[in-house]
């Protein structure tokens, strides 16, 4: 859950300050992308924890007015919902504390669990929750498609690098993974390389405004994305994500998802808020 006040200017260690407005937001990269894919019409399953306290059950809520399955959303009535304390000052600066509550505590064992039983087309991971959860998941995809999103960003073992089919990181992410910014054609391929090298089978680097870009041994594409008029960018990655999976799950050729998605990132950046930004299938379709 998303904390955010507004603030004059940011407190000093000690002060007390006067803010200016205080709002809630579901937020999380998983739930995020999970509620993109609900927004789509598609079926989406999301194996994820929440404390058993007020915002666990207002997470759980909008995820199921979004249209998300939460049958594996665990409640753990031990530890509190992972929340995001976030301040923004006059000039739309940020600063922002996580404290991960219950995402810390995913276990393997549960992620074990969750799949039990599941049919699925497409597992969709990132990195808000413990790695030993992720490289689980990546485990019991088997043969089905495992995209992983490398945020936050953080140094990832081969062991788990070499069970991805696509891996989506953003500029700055692929700037963590491999040291090099990609920033024009040629840094996005050295870029690639490198996580190619390291087993990884497809990179989908997204690029902002300018797109997205794929590379695996075959080749590489640059897809520009549309054109739009932001008002926040927030969520714009997990838009992207979720309907990259979705759009791949439901059958679409992998050229086609990507543009999908780029659809779906772009037109998230025309609405406030997180969840409450992502597209619906029309709209997306519109721009196809
Ligand atoms: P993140 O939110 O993780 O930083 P990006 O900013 O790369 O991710 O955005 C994800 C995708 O959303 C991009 O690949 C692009 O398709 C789309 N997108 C984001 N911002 C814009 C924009 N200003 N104009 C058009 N498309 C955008």
């Amino acid at each position: 859950m998303d904390l955010v006040v507004r603030t004059p200017r940011f407190p000093s260690p000690g002060e007390t300050l006067i803010g200016l407005g205080f709002q809630t937001f579901a937020g999380g990269k998983g739930a995020n992308q999970a509620a993109a894919i609900g927004k789509l019409g598609g079926k989406c399953s999301l194996l994820a924890k929440v404390g058993k306290d007020s915002f666990g059950q207002a997470l759980i809520a909008s995820l199921i007015q979004a249209g998300v399955n939460t049958e594996n959303v665990i409640e753990d009535p031990h530890e509190a919902t992972g929340v995001a304390i976030i301040t923004v000052d006059q000039s739309g600066q940020n600063t922002i504390v996580v404290a991960p509550g219950t995402n810390a505590l995913l276990t393997p064992e549960e992620v074990q669990v969750g799949f039990l039983d599941a049919t699925f087309d497409v597992v969709l991971a990132q990195l808000e929750i413990p790695l030993e959860a992720v490289l689980a998941a990546s485990q019991f995809s088997d043969a089905r498609k495992f995209i992983l999103n490398p945020a936050p960003a953080r140094d990832l073992p081969n062991e788990l690098l070499q069970r991805v089919d696509y891996l989506t990181p953003n500029e700055t992410e692929t700037q963590i993974l491999t040291g090099i910014y990609p920033s024009d054609p040629t840094s996005c391929r050295e870029a690639a390389q490198v996580l190619l090298r390291k087993g990884v089978k497809n990179v989908l680097i997204t690029l902002g405004a300018k797109g997205s870009y794929l590379c695996n041994i075959e080749g590489e594409k640059h897809f520009p994305s549309i054109k739009v008029q932001p008002v926040d960018t927030t969520a714009a990655g997990d838009a992207f994500n979720g309907a990259f999976a979705w759009f791949l799950a439901s059958g679409k050729p992998v050229f086609d998802a990507i543009r999908l998605a780029n659809i779906t990132g772009a037109l998230c950046t025309t609405k406030m808020g997180a969840q409450a930004s992502m597209p619906s299938l029309s709209e997306v379709q519109a721009w196809f």
